[in-house]
């Protein structure tokens, strides 16, 4: 029997998520630049490399994977990636294969995520107005969001919308997108904007728009109940105990959820960052690609990396400069 992957603060690691793309339709303010430069494809992993990869990190016990990006369906031939992953829900060795999405293809590959065992996605949606909309992804259009999600509950898709509380843009709409979630019974949860990245001349704290303050929002016109219920990262959830519905806060700039982290992240170049916090990183498209037919020497990697992941990050959006700023972006490491 493979044994299991436990870091050295003895989390076991369970949850891989994995972006297949940097690139993106849309340049949301907080995430990207508006002129990106993205990678020479030859840096990307194949297909087939990312079968491998996950395929290694699932025979070492990893149940859960999320796939991301980047804007994931974008990534030409994606379907076939998905149909090869089946095969692990298939045999029991992969308990859920989920997806983090912008929304914009769903309507095209709804039906197919499903064959495929996806059954739960997230779609990020941080506005229900078309004109902010546009404002906030730049080259989005929200009809095609709105049509994506649709589909995807059609086809059988248990759907949570993330949206990213930000000052000054969705505020207003905070019990809009609450009664609009309960009534078409989606899940929906609040993500604090992270500082992720350049992206040009936007700035991270007029973005910042604090989840404690969201909350206490919220419990002026609901009846707030925390959740016992964990996820190994960053959420936190509460019941509205008027519409029964359930709202999750991902605040990634606490500490409170490091001691129980499940996860690493893989990026389209094969690099594994141990904590979406800490610069550190290993590289596994090197002993993948130099050893076709081997997985022992990426085995070796990937325990090795395990073995370096940290206690926990160094966020901190204190006294009005950001510290902890981190340079990549979270297309790059996949949010
Ligand atoms: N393109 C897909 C999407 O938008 O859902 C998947 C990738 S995107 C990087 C994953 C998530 O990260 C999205 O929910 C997005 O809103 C969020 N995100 C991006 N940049 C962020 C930032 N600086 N702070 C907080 N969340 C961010
Ligand atoms: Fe694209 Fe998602 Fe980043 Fe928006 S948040 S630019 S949709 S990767």
């Amino acid at each position: 029997m493979t044994e299991p992957l436990v870091d050295p603060f003895h989390r076991a690691i369970s949850y891989l998520r994995v972006s297949v793309t940097d690139r993106c339709d849309f340049r949301c303010v907080y995430c990207m630049a508006e002129n990106m430069t993205f990678l020479p494809k030859k840096e990307l992993l194949t297909l087939e490399e990312l079968d491998r990869m996950c395929s290694t990190f699932i025979r070492l016990g990893v149940g859960k994977l999320r796939i991301t990006g980047g804007e994931p369906l974008v990534r030409k031939g994606i379907m076939t990636f998905f149909e090869a992953m089946s095969r692990h829900l298939d045999s029991g060795a992969l308990r859920e294969l989920t997806l983090t999405t912008n929304g914009s293809q769903l309507e095209r590959f709804a039906d197919q995520l499903y064959a495929t065992g996806v059954r739960r996605v997230n779609v990020s949606l941080d506005t229900l107005n078309e004109q902010k909309f546009s404002e906030i992804t730049r080259w989005g259009r929200l009809p095609q969001v709105l049509r994506g999600i649709d589909a995807a509950q059609r086809a059988g898709l248990r759907v949570k919308i993330n949206t990213v509380a930000l000052r000054g843009v969705n505020e207003d709409e905070l019990f809009d997108l609450v009664a609009w979630c309960a009534e078409r019974d989606l899940d929906l949860t609040f993500i604090e904007v992270m500082p992720m990245g350049d992206i040009g001349n936007e700035s991270r704290l007029d973005q910042y728009w604090k989840l404690t303050d969201l909350r206490a929002r919220l419990g002026e016109r609901f009846t707030l109940a925390d959740l016992a219920e964990r996820t190994g990262g960053p959420a936190r959830y509460v019941r509205l105990e008027e519409t029964g519905q359930k709202i999750g806060f991902i605040t990634p700039l606490s500490h409170n959820f490091c001691e129980s982290c499940n996860r690493v992240r893989l990026t389209c170049t094969g690099e594994l960052y141990m904590c979406l916090g800490q610069e550190d990183m290993a590289d596994l498209r090197a002993p993948l690609r130099n050893n076709p037919g081997d997985d022992a020497p990426l085995e070796a990697a990937i325990r090795a990396a395990i073995a370096l992941k940290p206690k926990g990050h160094d966020f901190d959006y204190s006294r009005q400069t950001v510290a902890g700023q981190m340079t990549r972006h979270m297309s790059h490491t996949g949010g």
